[in-house]
């Protein structure tokens, strides 16, 4: 069985789901299609669910009047017969009904979970008619049957794979199964999801659940490149990353991926493969457990961060004191990413403030607290470059005239990150682009 997730550039024109329709049929052997909402429409969603608990319900109706409209011009290209297209306009009419329905209602985080699965659900309803039109043997299976988080928001493998066992059992014969990303249900068996950019997730879990052949995440450019092609001009594609590369990589911002898509993926060593639905011949990006041969791999970076700095010439250098001042996050189910230590104080950064304010609080009864907001991670990965002479000068040279808050080294041999003021990311990632890769 072969997972194909396709995100949403990929399905977010009429054009762009006819073809993803094409490469699904022209793929040989079962599949697991996992669809994204088409694009902008989760933007959309959470606008909508924004305005509507801030009791603006009249700019949320705005909102919700020119998505419609979308909806209404995609399905009349989408479909080729009158028929199709009434089945269209029935499944749009319904969607707009029970999203207007949603906004009427006493509107809580609850419902702002359900209207963001609203996406996903309609993208898959309309890519099911589309392959009917085409005669495709084709399911529709819904994510809500198996996709399940716990009180951690952590996803329940050994579960999902326990419900999809019997579900798929059922479709032996189906060579096509299409399914929502993003969506599942959480431990009060309510409607959530797996954060945004979570249909690659979605994909991963479902690969791992049913120790898949291969997941494959199509989307709009041709594999996992050295750097950010949001901010640096000229970057290339990898062809070949390790899971651990690859984890890395995500972890510390490369969009293309969602954060937690290789967590599963490695651990039942299903390879990831990452291909560009506008390019389908280019080879695109192979994740597995094997090591690659060259030194760096690439660079990513991750916004929004916060540094903390305790400083307790007193107690830090006793034993337990870092495992209290970890504890504190733990309480407050805030990882941590990158740690420093000296003497007399321990700096270490966040990526989620909902608890600053109590953490700093609890913090005070060790010493004294600065906070820094708006820092960025700057993550360097290749092969062993802790490891190999000369490699972490080429960083810091690369990087000579940017102020640098942290540098972390050795925690993997293949992994170096430095924390910059967020207007310092730009420049980093293009000097390192130049430094590491010669490419300006
Ligand atoms: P999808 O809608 O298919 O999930 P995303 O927009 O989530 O697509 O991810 C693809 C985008 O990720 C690319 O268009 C690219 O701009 C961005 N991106 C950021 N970093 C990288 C990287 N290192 N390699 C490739 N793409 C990256
Ligand atoms: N539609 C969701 C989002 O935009 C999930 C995804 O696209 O992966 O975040
Ligand atoms: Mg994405």
């Amino acid at each position: 069985m072969l997972i194909m997730k396709f995100g949403g550039t990929s399905v977010g024109k009429p054009e762009r789901m006819k073809k993803i329709a094409e490469l699904v049929l022209s793929t040989p052997g079962k599949k697991i299609v996992v669809l994204s909402a088409l694009s902008g429409t989760t933007n959309a969603l959470v606008s909508i669910g924004e305005h509507l608990l801030a009791g603006q319900k009249a700019k949320a109706e705005e909102v919700i009047v020119d998505l419609e409209k979308h909806y209404e011009a995609f399905i009349k290209e989408l479909y080729g017969s009158e028929a199709f297209l009434a089945i269209g306009q029935e499944i749009v009419s319904r969607y707009f009904i029970f999203i207007r329905l949603l906004a009427a209602g006493q509107f809580d985080n609850k419902s702002y979970r359900e209207l963001l699965a609203q996406g996903e659900l309609i993208s898959t309803e309309l890519f099911y008619q589309h392959v009917q039109e085409r005669k495709i043997s084709a399911r529709l299976l819904p994510a809500l049957y198996f996709m399940s988080i716990d009180e951690n928001e952590e996803p329940e493998l050994e579960k999902i794979s326990e419900r999809l066992k019997p579900l798929l059992s059922s479709l032996n014969n189906i060579e096509v199964i299409i399914t929502q990303g993003y969506i599942c249900r959480n431990h009060r068996n309510e409607i959530d999801n797996l954060k945004r950019g979570g249909s690659d997730y979605t994909a991963s879990l479902i690969g791992s659940a049913i120790r898949a052949e291969e997941i494959q995440i199509w989307t709009d450019i041709d594999g996992m490149h050295n750097n950010d092609p949001r901010i640096v001009k000229k970057t290339i594609p990898i062809s070949e990353l390790t899971f651990d590369e690859a984890s890395e990589l995500a972890y510390f911002g490369a969009k293309i991926l969602h954060p937690s898509t290789i967590v599963p993926a490695q651990k039942y060593n299903v390879p990831v493969r990452l291909k560009n639905t506008m390019d389908e011949k280019a080879f695109g990006t192979i994740i597995t457990s094997k090591g690659t041969e060259g030194s760096f791999k690439a660079i990513a970076a991750k916004d929004g961060i916060t540094a903390i700095n305790i400083k307790s010439s007193r107690m830090l250098m006793a034993y337990g004191f870092l495992r209290r001042v970890f504890e504190v996050f733990e309480n407050h189910k805030t990882s941590i990413d990158m740690v420093t230590t000296s003497e007399v104080a321990v700096s270490l950064t966040i990526d989620n403030n909902t608890h600053l304010a109590s953490i700093e609080n609890e913090l005070k009864k060790f010493g004294n607290i600065e906070v820094d907001k708006d820092q960025a991670i700057i993550c360097i990965v290749g092969n062993k470059i802790t490891e190999q002479k000369g490699m972490l000068n080429k960083i810091f040279d690369a990087l000579a005239e940017i102020p640098l808050r942290m540098i972390c080294s050795g925690g993997s041999p293949n992994n170096v990150t430095v924390l910059v003021h967020k207007q310092y990311k730009n420049k980093a990632l293009n000097l390192l682009n130049e430094g590491l890769f010669g490419l300006k």
